[in-house]
């Protein structure tokens, strides 16, 4: 594990929020009719004219710079020729790299009329990692984050994702430790001042089991799935996201 300055912290926050303004860019993009590599393009144009490289172009072979993963697809969709349709749900996961510190962020997005379920299943996504943020503060363990993101999905009646997770970050994208979705209280490493990690809620409606396709990591009984991500900073002051407009 490798503990961030505050001076780093300062420079990743600058690339966070040149990241969160690209992905909110890319959402007013994802309307009914455009192809996933329609707004891959786009967002890989801004990442290139804000003076930063895209993450995940290259990493482990990924062919592009966002993961964009529609409906059972969870992460590591592949931008492709699939036109968005009414009722999707997209996830947009985007690496940046900047001044020499990674940026890492994720967002499920609607797409036009969606069933109030599958709104309620993005929604208390979002509502994991909010909670998941909210534990991350010293005094606190990495068991404490990941055990209140799991009984917020199992009270909601959703499912983790299993085998996926989020991750420490900085001069690499993915760097120790593991940031699980599950944990005991008390439980695994104590978050300290300077750690820098990525929290990432996958959650699906009808299993926590998973497939690898070609084309993306998907739910093993292709029902919905929904993924939120943001960069934190572990501060005196608590924690602070790093990822955010
Ligand atoms: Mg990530």
């Amino acid at each position: 594990m490798i503990l961030k300055t505050d001076k780093e912290i300062v420079v990743m926050r600058e690339g966070g929020r040149i990241l969160a303004e690209i992905i909110e860019k890319t959402k007013q993009k994802t309307v009914v009719g455009v192809t996933t590599k329609y707004l891959n393009d786009y967002a890989e144009d801004l990442i290139k004219k804000a003076g930063g490289k895209p993450s995940f172009k290259g990493y482990n072979g990924f062919p592009a710079g966002l993961c964009i993963s529609v409906n059972d697809c969870i992460v590591h969709g592949v931008p492709s020729d699939y036109t968005i349709k009414d009722g999707d749900i997209v996830s947009l996961d985007g690496g940046f790299f900047y001044k020499g510190f990674h940026s890492d962020m994720a967002i499920t997005i609607p797409v036009g009329e969606v069933s109030g379920d599958t709104l309620r299943l993005i929604r208390e996504t979002k509502k994991s990692l909010k909670r998941g943020i909210k534990k991350s503060k010293i005094g606190n363990t990495l068991g404490d984050v990941g055990n209140t993101i799991s009984r917020h999905a199992e009270k909601s009646g959703f499912f983790i994702c299993e085998g996926l997770c989020g991750h420490g970050i900085g001069a690499e994208v993915h760097e120790p430790p593991q940031v699980l979705n599950t944990g005991k209280r008390r439980k695994g490493i104590p978050l300290q001042k300077g750690m820098v990690y990525c929290i990432e809620p996958m959650l699906a409606v009808g299993t926590s089991e998973t497939k690898e396709e070609k084309d993306g990591i998907k739910t093993a009984d292709n029902s919905l799935s929904a993924h939120f991500e943001h960069m934190i900073a572990i501060t005196q002051k608590g924690p602070k996201i790093l990822t955010k407009l």
